[in-house]
């Protein structure tokens, strides 16, 4: 039977939650099961993660987050992210819900590829509404990147690396994929206001999105866990550190991380994590393809990665000198061998 837990609390003091995160780390990982409320007691965030959605098996986490989102919380929370309406009242919680699964049957990478969910990951799903241009909403995934490299390093040790411009890595391995999709909320014409930005041709208000923030981590699985056809390229944070990691731990830190680099994002872009970004980017420095993998271009460009500009576009320094920016959209990247 299919187990769900929603838990709704309050932020604890952060005396409280710094004894929390010393108790875990302490705490033997020999019981490596996922706990509403173990990730809840080390929670520092005003509004993500406060409501955790929890299943054992699920087909998306992704498309979880998205059922969830009605057209019900445009009555009290039109934009940005605090649950609680100017006057107070709560409406529908969705914006920092968390969709959290031990496995996932049908998880999905970019371009419609397929994510290995296999039990002793973690796949997760957060509802966001950041207050940004929808050109911006696909920058949310590096910022998910970094919450997600920022977590590993700090609870694990391991060097872990932002491949642009969605995947975490770790010596080179693939340890994480993010996947964030906008979701456009059909709002009933009649209640489109100005600030909506709405068509009201169709009734649809489309400022600002939603994003549903998707992550997989490769958590404590084995190598037998994965399939063969991805054993060469992904790894698990446990097969690298060579014992388990405290999956909870790792989810609050995680969205501890997440909710604050939104924050600065929404003051500052990208910029005002720049520094926090540097050094953390894989591949710098050498030679790289990038292509295209959507079915109808295979066009590539071969250069040195120099990094990622404040717009989220990948830097490659051509043959000549020239430095061209690149968007996401289908590109890949590659080192070369
Ligand atoms: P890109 O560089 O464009 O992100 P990608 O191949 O990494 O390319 P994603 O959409 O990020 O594409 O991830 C999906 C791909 O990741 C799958 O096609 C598969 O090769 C690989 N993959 C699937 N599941 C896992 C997993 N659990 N761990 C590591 N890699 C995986």
């Amino acid at each position: 039977m299919v187990k769900e837990e929603v838990i709704v609390n309050k932020r604890p003091q952060e005396k409280e939650y710094a004894g929390n995160i010393a108790r875990e780390v302490l705490r033997d990982v020999r019981e490596d099961t996922l706990s509403v409320q173990a990730i809840t007691a080390m929670l520092a965030t005003s509004y993500l993660g406060r409501r955790i959605i929890y299943k054992e098996t699920t087909g998306s986490t992704n498309d979880d987050a998205k059922w969830l989102i009605g057209p019900a919380e445009q009555e009290g929370v039109p934009t940005g992210h605090a649950p609680e309406s100017p006057a107070g009242t709560v409406a529908r919680p969705v914006t920092g819900t968390v969709v959290i699964a031990e496995k996932q049957t049908g998880g999905k990478g970019r371009l419609g590829r397929r994510w290995e969910s296999p039990a002793g990951g973690v796949f997760m799903s957060a509802i966001l509404r950041p207050d940004i241009s929808p050109d911006h909403a696909p920058l949310v995934a590096i910022l998910a990147g970094y919450a997600v490299a920022s977590a590993i390093r700090s609870l694990t040790g391991l060097q872990a690396r932002l491949k642009w411009p969605n995947d975490v890595l770790v010596e080179g391995k693939k340890v994480c994929g993010i996947l964030c999709e906008a979701v456009v909320v059909p709002v009933s014409p009649c209640r489109l206001t100005k600030e909506d930005d709405g068509d009201e041709s169709t009734g649809h208000a489309i400022h600002p999105p939603y994003i549903i923030c998707g992550i997989g981590i490769n958590a404590n699985q084995g190598e037998a866990d994965f399939p063969e056809d991805i054993k060469k390229t992904a790894s698990s944070i446990r097969m690298l550190r060579k014992r388990p990691v405290d999956r909870n731990a790792l989810v609050a830190a995680v969205l501890n991380n997440l909710e604050r680099a939104l924050f600065r994002f929404e003051k500052t872009g990208l910029a005002g994590i720049r520094e926090s970004l540097h050094g953390l980017w894989a591949f710098v420095g050498r030679q790289v393809v990038l292509q295209n993998r959507s079915s109808n271009d295979d066009s590539k460009t071969c250069g040195t990665f120099r990094g990622v500009d404040d717009g989220g576009r990948a830097l490659i320094e051509v043959p000549g000198g020239e430095t061209i920016a690149f968007s996401a959209g289908d590109l890949s990247l590659r080192p070369m061998a």
